[in-house]
C-alpha cells in the first residue's frame, strides 16, 4: 500500500489556543464594531485573517538570529541575505524594508507620479493604496476568467495581453511600469504562469517599460507552475523561480509571507537608477540601507526563511494543506474560487449568502456569521476592502465578494482544517436564514477595511 502524504516537519514548539462561548463572542464582535481587525487576538480560537507574518519560523530561522549582527551600517546579516536574494531572484541591488508595503511606499515614491497609470494584475490593496494616494490610476488588467469562481483553470492569476496592450496603447507616456502581482492574491491567491509572465516581459520590451513583480508569495507561483505547466515538473523550484525573475526589472517582497519571517520586506532590482533612487528615499522612509528598518537578526531569518520555502517539500507541505481543506468544502458543497490558491481559500460569498444584497456586503456578514460559529476568524476581501472610487465616491461592486481563510505557514494542524471546514458548513446550513447583512457606521478614505465601523442590519 502506498504510504500517505504527511507533513516534511515535526513540531518542537507549541501556542496554546483557547475557545470561546458563542455569548462572549457577541459581546466581544459588538465591542469592535463588527469589524474583525478591531477583535483581540486571544478573543479567537483560529486566526485566518492573514497569512502574513503568522507562520512558524524552523529551528534553523531560531538559530540564525543568535548570530544576528546588529551593527547600524555594514552588518553581516544584510550580506546574508542580500547574498541569498541574489542567488534565488538574479537581482543584483537589495535594499531592505520594514514589510512589503513599506518597500511599495519607497519605490513609489521615485516612480508614480500625478496622473500615471499603473497596470497589471489586481493591484493588492496597500499597493493600489501607494498608486491611488499618489493620485494616479491602478488597472486591473485580470483575465476575465478569474472572476468566474466555478471555472477550474490553473492559472486564473494570470494578466490578459489584450486588456494590458490597450491601456500600454492609450496611456504609454503615463505609464511609468506593470505590476504584476506573484500570486494573484486579490483574485484569491492564483498563480500567474510562466508563459504569461514571458508575454508580459515581451509586451513591455515593445513599449519599452519596466516590469515589477509584487512577489509576496512567488515561491508559491513556482510550485504551481512546477505542477501545472508543461516543461516544468523537472525543474526545481528554484530553477523555476530564477526564470520567473528574468521576466522582470525588480520586485517588491513582503517577506512576512513566502519568507516565512514574522516581519520584514526589501526591495531588489537590476535598474540601478532605481536603487540609487529607493536609496535616498528608503534612508528618509525606512532607516540607512543595509538594515531599512529590519534588525540584523530578522535578516538572518530572512535568508534562510528564504532558501527553506524555496524547496518543494516545504511547499508541497503548504499548499496540500490548503487542497485538504478544499476537499472538506467541496464534500459540503460549499463554493469558493476553484482550484483552491496558494495561501488561502476564498469563500465565493454572494453564493452562500443569496439573500443578501451587494450593498450590505455578504462577505462581511459570512466573517461575521464564521466567528460568531466557532471563533474562527476570516477576512473579507471584497466589496468593503474595494474602497470607493477615488473619482466617483461610488462602492466598488464590480469584483468579486470574498471570505478569505488565510491559512499561516506550518502554524495549524489538519484537525484545525476539520474544524474550520465543519463550523463553515453549520452557517451554511442556515444560509437561508441569514437574509440581512451590514451596514458602514464610519469609515476611513482609503483602505478602509482596517478601521471601518459597521452595524449588523
Ligand atoms: C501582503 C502583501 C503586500 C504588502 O506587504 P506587507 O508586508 O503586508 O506590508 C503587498 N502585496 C501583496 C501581494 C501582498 O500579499
Amino acid at each position: 500500500m502506498e504510504l500517505p502524504f504527511a507533513e516534511s516537519w515535526k513540531i518542537k514548539m507549541i501556542e496554546p489556543i483557547r475557545k470561546s462561548t458563542r455569548a462572549e463572542r457577541e459581546q466581544w464582535l459588538k465591542e469592535a464594531c463588527y469589524n474583525v481587525f478591531q477583535l483581540k487576538a486571544e478573543q479567537v480560537y483560529i486566526d485566518l485573517i492573514t497569512d502574513s507574518g503568522t507562520g512558524a519560523m524552523s529551528d534553523r530561522q531560531w538559530a540564525s538570529m543568535m548570530i544576528g549582527d546588529e551593527s547600524y551600517a555594514g552588518a553581516t546579516s544584510f550580506f546574508n541575505m542580500k547574498e541569498t536574494i541574489n542567488r534565488i531572484t538574479g537581482f543584483k541591488y537589495v535594499l531592505p524594508t520594514h514589510q512589503g508595503r513599506a518597500a511599495e511606499n519607497v519605490l513609489f515614491s521615485c516612480l508614480v507620479k500625478e496622473g500615471d497609470y499603473v497596470p497589471g494584475n489586481s493591484h493588492f490593496d496597500t499597493t493600489k493604496g501607494h498608486i491611488e494616494s499618489r493620485r494616479a490610476f491602478a488597472v486591473d488588467c485580470t483575465v476575465d476568467e478569474a472572476r468566474d469562481t466555478q471555472l477550474e483553470l490553473p492559472f486564473k492569476g494570470n494578466v490578459d495581453i489584450q486588456k494590458l496592450e490597450k491601456v500600454l496603447i492609450e496611456h504609454n507616456d503615463k505609464i511609468p511600469f506593470i505590476i504584476m502581482t506573484v500570486t494573484n492574491n486579490t483574485v484569491g491567491g492564483q498563480p500567474v504562469s510562466m508563459q504569461n509572465l514571458r508575454e508580459v516581459r515581451q509586451l513591455a520590451n515593445r513599449y519599452d517599460k519596466p516590469v515589477l513583480f509584487d512577489s509576496a508569495r512567488f515561491a508559491e507561483n513556482a510550485y504551481f507552475i512546477k505542477m501545472r505547466e508543461k516543461g516544468y515538473a523537472n525543474r526545481t523550484v528554484k530553477e523555476i523561480c530564477r526564470e520567473m525573475f528574468t521576466y522582470a526589472d525588480g520586485m517588491t517582497m513582503s517577506a512576512k509571507k513566502d519568507a516565512i519571517v514574522n516581519m520584514g520586506g526589501f526591495i531588489a532590482t537590476n535598474i540601478e537608477e532605481w536603487y540609487e533612487q529607493a536609496k535616498i528615499k528608503g534612508i528618509v522612509f525606512e532607516g540607512y540601507i543595509t538594515y531599512g528598518g529590519m534588525n540584523g537578526r530578522d535578516m538572518n531569518a530572512l535568508a534562510v526563511g528564504l532558501d527553506e520555502n524555496t524547496e518543494f517539500e516545504n511547499l508541497e507541505t503548504r499548499i496540500r494543506q490548503i487542497e485538504y481543506l478544499a476537499s472538506r468544502l467541496d464534500e459540503f458543497e460549499i463554493p469558493y474560487q476553484r482550484p483552491a490558491g496558494g495561501h488561502a481559500i476564498f469563500i465565493d460569498a454572494p453564493k452562500v449568502l443569496t439573500q443578501v444584497s451587494k450593498e450590505e456586503f455578504p462577505a462581511q456578514t459570512l466573517t461575521v456569521e464564521l466567528y460568531l460559529e466557532a471563533g474562527i476568524r476570516g477576512c473579507e476581501i471584497g466589496y468593503i476592502l474595494a474602497d470607493r472610487d477615488p473619482l466617483t465616491r461610488e462602492n466598488r461592486f464590480d469584483g468579486n465578494d470574498f471570505l478569505r481563510l488565510a491559512i499561516p505557514r506550518r502554524t495549524y494542524t489538519n484537525s484545525h482544517m476539520d474544524v474550520i471546514a465543519v463550523a463553515l458548513k453549520n452557517v451554511f446550513d442556515r444560509r437561508n436564514s441569514i437574509t440581512r447583512g451590514m451596514a458602514i457606521e464610519w469609515e476611513a478614505e482609503l483602505m478602509r477595511h482596517f478601521t471601518v465601523k459597521l452595524k449588523r442590519l
